[in-house]
């Protein structure tokens, strides 16, 4: 029996979108039979360090590329990360993976980006470094972030994993700074299905991380990407199974041609939402530069009305929502003492669909939709 008035198309928050390209890629390293590390992930690496002009390990996802950048530096037990607690729970897991504490600070909430001048006032003497977070792509102040790490010696941990392929000043995000992390899980801007990379300059922290994505295993990688083993080796450090497969990397090389096609693709997504959400009196939309960033999600700030009300009516007609993020302060695991901006500012928070796949009718659907349920 046919059933009048579902929906038959459902609008997805987020998706990968893969082509022929990839599926092709992914068939040549199963006929091969090397499925681990090797030609294909040097081949990615290449790739990447090319388009950044900067040196780039890769690994199995981004919270390990945090994990291991932050090891690398030689942060652990006792020291101090300051990073906003309105992050996705990644963040600070590879923070406390080292022993280190994430220390939980306030955002700007036009930009939902680490608020600096609470940072500052979270400063101690055990304070190592500081990881800003580039929510939903944007990069808010991230030049005065610099200057106070700078100031205060601190290391810079970018969790770029919503930023790739954005740029911040005319550079793109990861080819300038001290260290960028970036994801490609299943729905970041690109994807390897799962994957993640540490990018940096600086010589000692890629030697280490090389390493320690292989159980710290010494120069394993140089072995690996001459297709030979490490039977004889030393280790120096922790280490982990963090590296990067080749059927990951051998997808993640066919999304990198399609990288300009999914950036204007989300950009020109992103505009749409703002010209038709910009006049309602009911949001408040970000403080970004669509110009420049590659939007990965897209997330308006209600005011005065309830969210779950609203993300159930969208559902019952078609339109998936996500709530980015539960801030960390308030899970048990990292509990600590209130954050007013935060918490005011949480349940205001509402992303809307974006990948894509998504048509500028879909953007036109979802926002009548959504106005049609505030005015209710
Ligand atoms: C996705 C994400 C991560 C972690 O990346 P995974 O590849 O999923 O491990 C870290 N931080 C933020 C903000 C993310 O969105």
């Amino acid at each position: 029996m046919e059933s009048v008035g579902m929906m038959d198309k459902v609008i997805r928050l987020s998706k990968s979108v893969i082509g022929g390209a990839e599926k092709k890629a992914v068939m040549g390293v199963l006929d091969r039979e090397y499925l681990g590390m090797g030609k294909e992930v040097q081949e990615f690496e290449n790739v990447l360090h090319d388009f950044l002009g900067r040196p780039v390990v890769c690994v199995n996802t981004g919270t390990a590329a945090l994990h291991l950048a932050l090891q690398a530096l030689g942060i652990g037990l006792g020291d101090e990360v300051l990073v906003q607690s309105l992050t996705y729970v990644a963040s600070f897991q590879a923070i406390s993976a080292t022993g280190a504490i994430p220390v939980a600070c306030e955002i700007d909430p036009d930009t939902v980006t680490l608020d600096v001048n609470d940072a500052r006032k979270r400063l101690t003497e055990r304070t190592k470094a500081v990881m800003p977070v580039h929510y939903a792509g944007g990069m808010g102040g991230l030049d005065e972030i610099y200057e106070f790490a700078k100031d205060n010696g601190l290391r810079v941990i970018e969790d770029a994993c919503h930023a790739f392929g954005g740029y911040y000043n005319g550079k793109k995000v990861g080819s300038f700074g001290d260290i960028a992390c970036f994801s490609f899980d299943g729905i970041k801007n690109i994807t390897c299905g799962e994957g993640g990379a540490i990018v940096t300059e600086d010589e000692d922290v890629l030697r280490k991380v090389r390493d320690a994505r292989l159980l710290g295993v010494e120069k394993d990688t140089e072995k690996r990407y001459k297709g030979e083993r490490s039977w004889e080796f030393d280790v120096n450090n922790q280490g982990y199974r963090y590296h990067m497969s080749n059927i990951m990397a051998a997808i993640g090389i066919e999304q990198m041609k399609r990288l300009p096609e999914f950036s204007s693709q989300r950009r020109k997504l992103a505009k749409r939402y703002f010209k038709n959400l910009v006049s309602c009196n009911s949001i408040e939309l970000l403080n970004q530069d669509m110009e420049t960033i590659v939007p990965h999600i897209f997330v308006i700030k209600l005011k005065n009305v309830d969210r779950d009300k609203i993300r159930e009516q969208l559902l019952a007609s078609g339109i998936q929502t996500g709530v980015h993020y539960m801030p960390n302060h308030l899970l048990s695991f990292y509990h600590s003492s209130s954050l007013p901006v935060t918490e005011t500012l949480f349940p205001r928070l509402l992303t809307l669909p974006l990948h894509p796949d998504l048509e500028e009718d879909d953007i036109d659907y979802v926002c009548e939709e959504l106005i049609r349920c505030m005015d209710v």
